[in-house]
């Protein structure tokens, strides 16, 4: 049976990044992951995924310090944003965040998710750890027994002195370690898609918020076999049955719906590519650790996407968790 100092179960954006830190500060790891690490590098420039996030400076901070930054610019599919409008629906209110007042170049970039892990793999690739992949955790030894021991679903056993689940808003290993969570049903669906508009996005994020939900614009860069064009990835927050009325109409309909319900900002949408809906679930757990184990990234909490903040604070976790498994090495 091998044992690792650490095994890290999740290669999302947050595992990947745990993986890359640990590995580079000297620990023996394991990463397991239910699907394939990707390292594509290249997609058509038309083909966008539409899972998108905006990342904060000092999430762009741990990506350049951890190798993944470069990659990710190499991809030349990244938009910074260097300003965000926010108002809501009924008139009573606006806030306006820039770069500019900040003395910064911009606030932030929006980059699809895919490029992220995609990175994150390829650093990984050169890396000195063991993985096991397309494979899933299925149990694990109580607390009180170290090292912990997880069975693996094709039946070999691995031990750690270090568990950590980074599996996501369904973790499996937050559900072995019998951690407890308080969550509940945001009343919210987000309908997720690109789009095309009319006017420039002035590499401003977007948001109105009205008393149905929240729409947000993302400003995206143009495919190079589109300069002149202008795109936005959209999160459209409202009731399931709302989101899923919008999903259902013809593309044209949709287009105007959208159009009016931003308030015509940056003129009329255009054009949507396929719209896709998900369920908006709060998760926390109670407690982020026990005796050899910790959970980060959605795993630990899941959040609605309003504030765009969910990845940013698993990269946060990923970065004290480093720090701290360092210090613990130093003490003994
Ligand atoms: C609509 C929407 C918009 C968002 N926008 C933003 C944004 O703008 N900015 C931002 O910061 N955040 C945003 N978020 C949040 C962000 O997407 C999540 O916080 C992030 O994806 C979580 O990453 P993770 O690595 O923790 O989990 P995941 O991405 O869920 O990765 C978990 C990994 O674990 C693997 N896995 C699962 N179970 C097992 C198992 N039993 N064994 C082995 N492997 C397993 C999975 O295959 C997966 O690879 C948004 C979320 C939504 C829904």
């Amino acid at each position: 049976m091998s044992h690792f100092d650490i095994v890290v179960v999740g290669a999302g954006m947050v595992g990947a990044s745990l993986t890359c830190g640990l590995v580079d500060a000297g620990f023996k790891v394991a990463l397991v992951e239910a699907g394939q690490l990707d390292c594509t590098r290249d997609w058509p420039k038309n083909d966008v995924d539409p899972r998108v996030s905006a990342l904060s400076l000092a999430s762009q901070n741990l990506l350049t310090h951890l190798g993944a930054w470069p990659l990710i610019e190499s991809m030349q599919r990244l938009q910074p944003y260097q300003a965000m409008q926010v108002w809501d629906g009924c008139g009573t209110g606006e806030l306006e965040f820039t770069a500019a007042e900040q003395h910064l170049p911009y606030l932030g970039h929006i980059l699809e998710n895919r490029t992220i892990t995609s990175a994150l793999h390829q650093c990984l690739a050169h890396k000195n750890y063991t993985l096991f992949e397309q494979t899933k955790i299925v149990d694990m030894s109580p607390q009180d027994i170290t090292p912990r021991r997880l069975s693996l679903a094709g039946g070999e056993q691995i031990t750690a002195d270090v568990v950590v689940g980074a599996d996501g808003a369904n973790s499996k290993i937050r559900q072995l370690a019998g951690l407890p969570t308080r969550e509940w049903d945001y009343p919210h669906h987000a309908l997720v898609t690109r789009v095309k508009v009319t006017q420039d996005h002035a590499n401003t994020a977007w948001q109105r918020f009205t008393e149905n939900g929240i729409l947000a614009f993302l400003p995206l860069s143009s495919p190079d076999t589109d300069l002149q064009a202008h795109y936005c990835s959209i999160v459209w927050s409202q009731p399931q049955a709302a989101a899923q009325a919008m999903q259902a109409l013809p593309e044209d309909e949709f287009c105007q719906a959208l159009s009016a319900a931003f308030e015509g900002k940056l003129g009329p949408v255009l054009a949507t590519d396929p719209r896709h809906v998900i369920a908006l679930r709060q998760r926390h757990a109670k407690r982020y650790v026990q005796p050899g184990l910790v959970l980060v990234g959605d795993a630990a909490h899941t959040i609605h996407p309003l504030a765009g903040q969910g990845v940013n604070l698993g990269l946060l976790d990923v970065a004290a968790l480093v720090l701290t498994l360092e210090q613990a090495r130093h003490d003994g």
